[in-house]
């Protein structure tokens, strides 16, 4: 098989080839910082990141460089630190300090919490993580090579994209201009020439954070909300490779554009739309990335997320909980473009697969070679097939007892087992169980504090309390077993985590 991906621009599976054979480029968009990370914001971090170790296995066999196994891939996921609601935040949280300064702490405490949460749930670091504050003068040369050839306009000290100027504009998101009009609010700003028209550069008020504008317009201003993907995505993806010299000829053919585009739907319109057009009508190019992904939303218990619902659950809640590969492997039991339902049952249904395959490894298994499962290769490579590369790893389980006459068969097995799972992030599994009774959700101490009283309540007669408490250690995914002790006739209880 080769890699196939379904691309949001023409609508259908494309078989993957990247531009360059020798770097493969991605960009994602990243988190707001302002708050902790909630778990919708999670899926496209461990999605891509499972798109980024899939990449990077299939460059290491030389996909792409005919065998050599040379391919970079290069995976820039941005940080968004100049937004309103990252200033509203910051005045609310740090009220004694000036403005510019507790926007900086408040970012640079949010992304910190952002990198910790991620961490936990596997996720590499991507090879660039660009911030948006550090890309101003980019943003403001973007601009002005749209001024030039008139994509932009200057009105009331404000840059705004002149959708008008595009033929096409619309073709991602699959709406004509003239439907996006007709749907567009009444009260558009006075200074647009057209309702759908957006903001590249706006003055800033009193106490917002300000940069010197472009375009000659005499006021400090600051980005929209767009133009900071188009200009870190050209840098990190097109400029510094190129100044480094890690592009092939192939690569330089095609200046400005790159790989693969991803995000959640959300952001197909307008985000997405908005940072091609800017990036196409900047460099004058027929795309900005050949291939736009996105995954499907996050819904909690079958509610949209938010916090009037009281179902706003960040990943730091989840990892009080349960040890981050849970929420992982939850994460992709699901196709990346289905829509999610996060429920506490399919957690824990994820913790009782994990624990099979913990209970499989138990003695644990040092790869022998690097090979994985074909079928498991071949789900990953059909648009990134998650639920069917983990029901294929469920099924060499079930194989292998019918294989305990062959050892060679079983050591392959074995070995695509543990490397599979490696591919998907998930790393030394025979010690999950151990990880979960130690994570926070499994306290040792309370377990056997909870069986001592429901031992003291049985004691005391009190039978209602001692089936209360064994259901309380249910809910925490503990069976109690009691046994007569032959030698005492004392009855003794132990406990294992559930199946
Ligand atoms: P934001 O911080 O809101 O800009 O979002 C960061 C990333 O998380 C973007 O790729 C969003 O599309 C994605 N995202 C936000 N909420 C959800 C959700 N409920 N389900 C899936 N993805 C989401
Ligand atoms: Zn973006």
């Amino acid at each position: 098989m080769t890699l196939t991906l379904y691309n949001t621009l023409t609508r259908r599976k494309e078989p993957f080839r990247p531009i360059d054979p020798a770097n493969v480029r991605m960009y994602v968009c990243g988190p707001t910082v302002y708050d902790f990370a909630h778990i919708g914001n999670a899926r496209p971090v461990i999605v891509f990141d499972v798109l980024f170790r899939l990449l990077r296995h299939l460059a290491a066999e030389g996909e792409w460089d005919g065998g050599k196994g040379e391919t970079k891939v290069t995976y820039a996921r941005n940080i968004t630190d100049v937004d309103d609601k990252i200033n509203a935040r910051a005045i609310e949280r740090y009220p004694e300090l000036p403005p510019t300064e507790a926007i900086a702490r408040l970012t640079a405490e949010t992304t910190e919490q952002f990198h910790k949460d991620i961490a936990a749930l596997g996720v590499l670091p991507p090879t660039v993580e660009p911030r948006a504050t550090q890309s101003i003068p980019e943003m403001r040369a973007l601009i002005e090579a749209l001024v030039a050839n008139r994509h932009a306009y200057v009105a009331q000290d404000h840059v705004l994209f002149d959708v008008t100027s595009m033929p096409d504009y619309g073709r991602l998101a699959n709406r004509s201009l003239e439907e996006m009009e007709a749907g567009a609010r009444v009260d558009v700003a006075p200074y647009k020439k057209g309702p759908m028209d957006f903001v590249l550069w706006k003055p800033s008020k009193p106490g917002e954070p300000a940069w010197p504008s472009p375009a000659g317009i005499a006021v400090p201003g600051r980005p929209g909300w767009h133009i900071e993907c188009s200009a870190m995505a050209d840098r990190w993806l097109w400029q510094e490779p190129q100044l480094k010299g890690v592009l092939s000829a192939a690569g330089l053919a095609r200046p400005h554009v790159f790989d693969i585009h991803g995000g959640g739907i959300d952001l197909v319109f307008p985000h997405h739309e908005n940072e091609l057009a800017q990036s196409r009508c900047a460099h004058g190019t027929p795309v900005m990335a050949n291939v736009w992904m996105h995954n499907g939303f996050l819904q909690v218990e079958g509610e949209k997320m938010s916090k009037s619902l009281g179902n706003f659950v960040t990943i730091r809640e989840l990892l009080e909980e349960w040890p981050g590969e849970v929420i992982r492997y939850q994460m992709l039991k699901t196709h990346y473009r289905q829509p999610i339902d996060w429920t506490g049952s399919a957690t824990r249904q994820a913790r009782l697969e994990l624990i099979k395959f913990s209970r499989f490894l138990r003695g644990g298994w040092k790869a022998t070679s690097d090979e994985i499962s074909p079928s498991f290769r071949d789900a990953l490579e059909d648009d990134l097939n998650t639920p069917e590369a983990l029901a294929g790893l469920h099924n060499l389980l079930s194989e292998f007892s019918a294989l305990s006459h062959d050892g060679t068969q079983q050591e392959a097995r074995l070995n695509w087992l543990v490397n599979s799972m490696a591919l998907l992030g998930f790393h030394e599994l025979h010690l999950f169980e151990q990880r979960l009774i130690e994570s926070k959700k499994l306290d040792k101490e309370r377990v056997n504090s909870l069986i001592s009283s429901r031992n003291a309540a049985r004691k005391a007669k009190n039978f209602k309390e001692a089936d209360r408490i064994r259901e309380e250690l249910k809910a925490m995914g503990i069976q109690l077993k009691d046994a007569k002790d032959p030698e005492t006739g004392e009855i003794v209880t132990t406990w294992e985590v559930m199946r």
